[in-house]
């Protein structure tokens, strides 16, 4: 089984719902071993548009990165997604963050995430489930990456909606 750690997100229709049922459609072909709680963020790039709810699950699994990367496309295709803007509003955007301690970098798939790293809605989220972990490329904890962060933008915490085990 492979570790892997998903960002969610959603800032279009019911956000936390979305997301509830993203990780829902998740444990079809994975492992939820936990979840972040829920953050309410503000948007990058296109700021004219709904703040988001972000999260991140760690999960395991025995797809393969690019089999992954297909079963979540899935899954957003499955909960309305629409694929218009590049930075638009979005019923649910399923990243892979973190892939054990793989690195791939194709058109179709980057592991690590190139944004992971300067992102604090991914960063806090994933701290706070796994400050520990080391990134594969930058050889630095989770924690001293979000430490280091330059990103301002508002990333608050709304709740813990996903009850973990
Ligand atoms: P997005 O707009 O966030 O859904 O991303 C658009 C495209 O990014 C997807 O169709 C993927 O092919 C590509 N992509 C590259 N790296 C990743 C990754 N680590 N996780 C998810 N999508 C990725």
């Amino acid at each position: 089984m492979f570790n892997v750690f998903i960002g969610l997100g959603s800032n279009l229709g019911n956000r936390t719902e979305n997301c509830l049922a993203a990780i829902e459609h998740l444990s079809d072909f994975t492992i939820i071993k936990s979840v972040s709680s829920f953050y309410e963020t503000e948007p990058v790039g296109n700021e004219d548009q709904p703040r988001f709810i972000n999260a991140v699950a760690k999960v395991n699994t025995l797809l393969s990165p690019l089999n992954l990367l297909n079963s979540l496309k899935t899954v957003e295709s499955q909960l309305g997604r629409e694929r218009n803007e590049k930075w638009g509003p979005r019923t649910i955007d399923l990243d892979i963050l973190i892939y054990e301690d793989f690195q791939l970098d194709s058109q179709e798939l980057t592991i690590p995430h190139k944004e992971l790293v300067t992102r604090r809605f991914m960063l806090e989220p994933l701290c706070e489930i796994e400050p520990w972990l080391e990134h594969p490329t930058h050889n630095k904890t989770m924690s001293t990456i979000l430490k280091e962060l330059q990103d301002d933008r508002e990333v608050v915490i709304v709740g813990n909606f996903y009850k973990n085990n």
